[in-house]
């Protein structure tokens, strides 16, 4: 299966697996989802060790899925499963009994592993004992802990600066972890703390924090089950969230209707078979889309402007009735100045803009004119663009005309992809940490945290290639693959000094590496945590702000596995020796400890070990869910934002091109190489396209085609991809990542949260040429 490849990220390979396409499906989940989950679980983990995973996933007192953020339901839980196929795959991926020992990474260099494809290397297993790259050395030798810390503690106090090295974290890490990482980071003087968020919600939180003083969003599942419409935009939850089908059944069941906004579509927007109920077993489909708006990438801006105006239109004909003026008059700002600024626009040259006609915008329209209970969802669709936070901040715009914010079954639901990425930034790994964060942690530990703002993932790789790094740390995560630019981004690795990845498993990160490189063995959620002879838990927060426990339940496959919090704070204690006035000890044997601290640095945790111990945990502080908003410019109203529509000018052979997930994928974790619901088998290098576009450009159907990306004057390219014809709007093209990352330009940011706009990347589309790699 493995194919030749010139690294990194495998985007110049010479020959294609066996593709086969197959129809689309119009649904998701049902009998398929439940097959594909256990046979996965069952041949990495065997019946025993995976279905005793299994039955405490996601389970009060369990342990949390290390998948997506989804929340679980805050009452009664299923009896039967709490998890979906997705998460049931990542659950196979760390309950593997397969382990890569000494002997493993003796038999195979650096440049053989390199040679794989991801799938590959990721079904290799699980990491049984700390490894060490030496300088000019060719395979990852074992190497003893203390070691390990000594290596790494002794570049990190070489170096000229502590802003000379990076620490990245992914959203795996629990808040623990995080919290005892970012002290350790800032006990060591920099800022510089890259997070996936910078990658993915980074655009919702600047929006969200700037308009409606929370970086977060609204509303609780609950919500879900008494609203009358759904809006999900930009987001795909059958194959990324799919737990959310279950609670947009709820909501259909209950009467709430569904608009889908997207540019494919996705089986899980469309029809859900629930394998939960006899209903979805007999292969019965729950309609889950009442209205669907195949939006152009990047049209959201303009279908939300032609919404609201012709909702205006209709308040305009019934005043009173459509807009929520008691509460727009209490907590909105600019009002007048918005509906002069939709004044400008014609709802025809919107839709146009849109790609949607106006017959369906209308519709959409009267679905939402007399309701007031909306929540929309949205995720790296809106996100990944370079006006990600104009798009968020429109979105707020209708929730605040409506008066859809504040109130049960209404609000804004961002859907956050990785299990702890809010958690994370609530335990502080941010770059750009507030002045009175930094007092509060003075204030409890009496050292002088960095005030200096540090990098960010774009950031960081600029700075590493710009010779400002010498030392990267990764708590978990695939950076090479998760970011943009990877031939960019690996060239950076190539120039640390040393490169350090806390992993569960084997990755391509671990790959491209700096002259020393080190991977430190890690527990993973579903592993038994041991600390004083006894089983510990972790804490977690979901999507919705709930702080829940997190105990594994199986045995680590390696005795020589170290948690992420004691990585850290043994990390701390060897580089930061007597200069520490933190009490490293403390938090290393006590989870409790942490949590301790934690309550007195962060607020919203008050009685926090004693709270989360409570089945189901509880809820974060936040005002906006109540209604009440405290904005830094606006004080406690929430200002509508004028923005304009973005102007993507394509010459003729240029298309745009979006990056998804497929079905057999989480984030840059490949658990397979279909995407059952798009009807694409055995092959990951193809390019969803208009069929009439193929017809203009002179491909055909199955052509071999190289992609390029030319922003910034500079060649990029990902070769050897297949055409695949698609429903998708003119000029749109989609490929799945991280095998297009190549072509995502560094530079190509939203404005204000530094995302990389990995969802509109402007392409060439050429006949393959065949490349000889030998
Ligand atoms: S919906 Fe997300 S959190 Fe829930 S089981 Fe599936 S992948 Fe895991």
């Amino acid at each position: 299966m493995s194919r030749k490849t010139d690294i990194p990220s495998e985007q110049n390979p010479e020959e294609l697996l066996d593709l086969k396409v197959t129809k689309p499906k119009s649904w998701a989940a049902g009998i398929p989802a439940v097959t594909e989950a256990l046979a996965d679980v069952l041949k990495e983990a065997g019946p025993v060790r995976g279905m005793e995973a299994l039955f405490h996933m996601n389970k009060k007192g369990g342990f949390d899925c290390s998948s997506c953020a989804w929340p679980d339901p805050d009452d009664d839980r299923s009896p039967i499963a709490e998890y979906c196929e997705n998460g049931a795959k990542a659950l196979a991926e760390e309950a593997t009994t397969k382990k890569l020992t000494g002997e493993f990474f003796a038999q195979n260099s650096v440049a053989d592993l390199a040679k794989l494809n991801d799938y590959e290397i990721g079904k290799k297993g699980r990491i049984a004992q700390p490894v060490y790259l030496p300088k000019g050395g060719t395979h990852y030798t074992p190497i003893g802990w203390d070691l390990a810390f000594k290596i790494i503690a002794d570049h990190l106090n070489a170096l000229a600066s502590p802003n000379e090295a990076t620490f990245y974290t992914s959203g795996r890490t629990s808040n623990e972890a995080s919290f005892t990482y970012q002290l350790f980071v800032r006990e060591f003087g920099t800022n510089n703390m890259p997070d996936c968020s910078n990658m993915c919600h980074e655009s919702t939180g600047v929006a969200l924090a700037e308009s409606i003083g929370i970086g977060k969003g609204t509303v609780t599942l609950n919500d879900f089950y008494d609203t009358d419409v759904i809006i999900i935009m930009g987001q795909n939850p059958g194959t990324n969230h799919p737990r959310m089908l279950t609670a947009l059944q709820k909501a259909k069941d209950n009467g709430s209707k569904i608009i889908a906004i997207n540019p494919l579509f996705e089986a899980g927007l469309m029809g859900f078979k629930n394998p939960q109920t006899v209903k979805g077993l007999m292969g019965i489909t729950t309609q889950l889309a009442d209205l669907y708006l195949q939006v152009k990438i990047n049209g959201d801006m303009a279908l939300l402007k032609a919404i609201e105006k012709l909702l205006y239109a209709a308040e305009l004909e019934k005043p009173g009735t459509v807009f929520d003026h008691q509460h727009i008059k209490n907590n909105t700002v600019g009002y007048t100045e918005f509906l002069r600024h939709l004044d400008k626009y014609k709802v025809e040259d919107l839709a146009t803009a849109a790609g949607v006609p106006v017959r369906q915008i209308q519709e959409a329209a009267d679905m939402l004119k007399n309701k007031s209970r909306i929540i929309v969802c949205w995720a790296m669709g809106i996100t990944q663009h370079t006006n990600g936070v104009a798009t968020i901040k429109e979105i707020v715009n209708l929730a605040m005309l409506k008066g859809s914010i504040g109130k049960p079954g209404a609000g804004l639901c961002p859907v956050r992809g990785h299990s702890n990425v809010q958690g994370n930034r609530t335990m502080l790994i941010y770059d750009k940490p507030f002045e009175k964060q930094l007092d509060k942690l003075k204030e409890v530990y009496g050292f002088e945290p960095p005030r200096e703002h540090g990098y960010d993932v774009v950031e960081t790789i600029n700075a590493m290639n710009e010779g400002k790094l010498k030392v990267f740390f990764a708590m978990g995560g695939n950076f090479l693959s998760a970011t943009p630019d990877t031939a960019y981004t690996a060239e950076g690795l190539r120039k640390m000094k040393l490169t350090v990845n806390v992993s569960t498993k084997l990755n391509r990160g671990h790959l491209v590496h700096g002259e020393e490189s080190i991977i430190l063995p890690t527990l993973a959620r579903s592993d038994k945590d041991v600390v004083g002879g006894e089983v510990q838990f972790i804490t977690c927060e979901n999507s919705m702000g709930v702080i829940q426990s997190s105990k594994g339940v199986l045995s680590p496959i390696s005795d020589n596995l170290m948690s992420e919090n004691k990585i850290v704070c043994e990390l701390a204690k060897v580089t930061l020796g007597s200069k520490s006035v933190v009490n490293w000890d403390r938090f290393a044997k006590s989870y409790d400890a942490v949590r301790d601290d934690i309550e007195k640095v962060i607020p919203g945790f008050d009685d926090y070990n004693e709270r989360v111990r409570k089945p189901g945990g509880f809820y974060l502080p936040n005002a906006a869910r109540e209604g009440k908003f405290e904005t830094k410019e606006f004080g406690n109203k929430v200002p509508f934002t004028i923005s304009e529509l973005p102007d993507h000018k394509l010459a003729v052979d240029e298309y745009i091109m979006t990056t998804i997930r497929s079905h057999d994928q989480f984030n840059t974790t490949i658990y397979g190489l279909n995407d059952r619901y798009r009807g694409i088998h055995n092959e990951r290098r193809i390019i969803f396209m208009n069929r009439n576009d193929i017809q203009k450009a002179g491909f055909k159907e199955g052509e071999k085609v190289d992609l390029f990306n030319y922003h910034g004057d500079k060649e990029r390219v990902a070769r050897l991809f297949v055409i695949i014809p698609y429903n998708i709007p003119e000029g749109n093209t989609a490929t799945y990542y991280p095998e297009t990352n190549v072509l995502v330009p560094i530079d190509s940011v939203a404005e204000k949260s530094n995302t990389p706009t990995s969802k509109l990347v402007i392409i060439k589309i050429k006949k393959h040429v065949p490349q000889n790699l030998n």
